[in-house]
């Protein structure tokens, strides 16, 4: 007998007739091999992917499997959330590590300096996912998810990486940190969550957004709206996975594989063609991460 759970991975949907590049995330936290995520995914179109690192040994991760596979394109970072664990440990325990002792901020300066060293390799295209995320880290936390925040900004800039941003509920705090550090050449809003206002701000300033499967959901017209005004050389898809599956198959895990149901969903909401939306996609990735 057969039947499905939330276990279980969704079906491989129709192939892209257009190949295009999942341009955000998470071999290491998603189940199998990497082979076995890359050849899923080839088979239907997505035949690249960024992976992106969120620790020292997850940039580190990120870096040596770019190294391995010409398929994968790295970034380094410490994540939003990961910076203030570092400086005041992890009380909650909710890091894969469990609860570790507070480190202060020389133990800030001493991750940095690893992703800045990994920063400068070859296969590592860019910065990130860093940011803010007002969401996970509460106010004791800011001062050293904004320093954290600024120290990428100025790796990115100094090598001519990329930078990867995560926002949650940070709009305003991560243009205006970006403005006042002078925002590196390429700039991509990794899970664009933002509205069509500030899509606008966006576009002004040339960053990417980065639509994940979150603009498939019933409730997420705000980001509809968003794409809908983002112009189309600015606009990436990626899959967050295993986090942030596309309906219909929300709370099922996610990988590489299901980019073809998010950016159909996409085309939809543009009015572009598949084909036209997935040819600008895969140009706009490569762009953005200079590979
Ligand atoms: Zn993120
Ligand atoms: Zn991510």
């Amino acid at each position: 007998m057969s039947s499905t759970t939330k276990d279980t991975p969704p079906p491989l949907p129709e192939p892209l007739r257009v190949a295009v590049a999942d341009s955000h995330t998470h071999l290491d936290m998603q189940n199998g091999t990497v082979e076995e995520a890359l050849a899923k995914a080839a088979s239907v179109g997505v035949t690249t992917v960024v992976q992106v690192g969120c620790d020292v040994n997850g940039s580190r991760w990120a870096a040596e499997t770019a190294a391995a596979y010409e398929a994968v394109h790295a970034t380094v970072a410490l994540h939003p959330n990961e910076a203030p664990r570092i400086v005041l440990g992890d009380p909650d325990g909710w890091s894969r590590q469990g609860a570790r002792e507070a480190g202060g901020d020389a133990a800030l300066d001493a991750a940095l300096a690893e992703i800045d060293a990994l920063a400068a390799l070859p296969h590592v295209r860019g910065v990130g996912e860093t940011g803010l995320d007002h969401f996970r880290t509460g106010p004791d936390g800011m001062a050293a998810q904004q320093r954290s925040f600024r120290a990428h900004i100025e790796i990115a800039k100094r090598h001519g990486k990329a930078l990867v941003i995560h926002d949650r509920e940070a709009h305003d705090d991560v243009l205006r940190i970006l403005r006042e550090e002078g925002a590196p050449e390429r700039v991509v809003f990794h899970c664009y969550s933002g509205d069509a206002e500030m899509a606008k701000v966006c576009a002004e300033a040339g960053y990417y957004m980065s639509f994940a499967g979150n603009v498939t959901f019933k409730n997420a017209q705000p980001l509809r709206d968003a794409l809908a005004v983002a112009p189309p050389e600015l606009v990436l898809v990626e899959t967050d996975a295993p986090f942030l599956t596309p309906a219909p198959y929300r709370g099922r895990p996610n990988a590489p594989y299901l980019i073809p149901v998010t950016l159909r969903a996409m085309a939809e909401v543009t009015g572009m063609t598949e084909e036209a939306l997935a040819t600008a996609v895969a140009a706009n990735t490569a762009r953005a991460f200079g590979y």
